[in-house]
């Protein structure tokens, strides 16, 4: 689950990011005036498995059951986690289109939240949460290119720094002009492997400059505000 809003006297509009459906609106009735109702399990970072009734009209769908699969519950002490965790929510809840199933989305941040939740957890949180970040890129289609200039198309040789920006979709060679963010030249090779899918590559310094490309172009794509 993404989010939850109460509605009403009793009442919750649930955000959900569903692995065949993608991203949905569910009213829970009566969520408010029993948990038992459903079970607990009505909580962001949750994965539930549910049963929903398609909406009449409008696109807010009835959850009639919902069943708790994995509560993540070694996330909630841990502040930086809860961070990333949100941020990585937040991301999702604004990238991903309504009713458009996205499944690889889907698996990143089922990985994420599981990475995250994990103790002791094997790296820190934004680390976890830039190399994701990423992949979700990727699977929303908005890719960023590491390895030449996304203008010109000349390849950045291996052992120079770069600089990209967000809103051009990767690197900007300094003859067109280049980009704000700037990347060392080891951090690049880093992100690019990051960016193709091997986990555990990114120091925490590689980390930061991930987010805040992800960030940039979650802005351009999706209107998503920087935090
Ligand atoms: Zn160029």
């Amino acid at each position: 689950m993404l989010r939850r809003v109460e509605f009403g006297e009793a009442d919750l509009v649930l955000s959900l990011f569903t692995e065949t459906l993608g991203r949905v609106s569910a009213l829970a009735r009566g969520a408010r005036k029993s948990r038992k109702r459903f079970a607990g399990s009505l909580e962001p970072f949750f994965t539930i498995r549910v049963r929903l009734d398609e909406p009449r009209s409008g696109e807010l769908f009835v959850l009639r059951e919902a069943v708790l699969v994995r509560p993540r519950t070694g996330l909630l002490g841990d502040l930086r986690k809860l961070e990333a965790a949100g941020r990585a929510l937040a991301w999702t809840r604004q990238a991903a289109p309504v009713r458009t199933p996205e499944p690889e989305a889907w698996a990143i941040l089922e990985r994420l939240l599981d990475r995250l939740a994990a103790e002791p957890a094997e790296r820190p949180a934004e680390v976890e949460l830039a190399e994701a970040g990423l992949l979700l890129l990727d699977a929303f289609g908005w890719a960023l290119e590491l390895e030449r200039c996304v203008r010109c198309g000349k390849p950045c040789p291996e052992d120079r720094a770069a600089s990209a920006d967000a809103t051009r979709g990767g690197l900007v060679c300094r003859a067109c002009g280049g980009g704000r963010i700037r990347i060392p030249a080891n951090a690049r090779l880093r992100l690019a492997r990051a960016a193709s899918g091997e986990a555990g590559v990114l120091t925490s310094d590689d980390a930061a400059i991930a987010l805040a490309l992800v960030e940039r172009v979650l802005v351009a794509h999706a209107g998503i505000e920087a935090t």
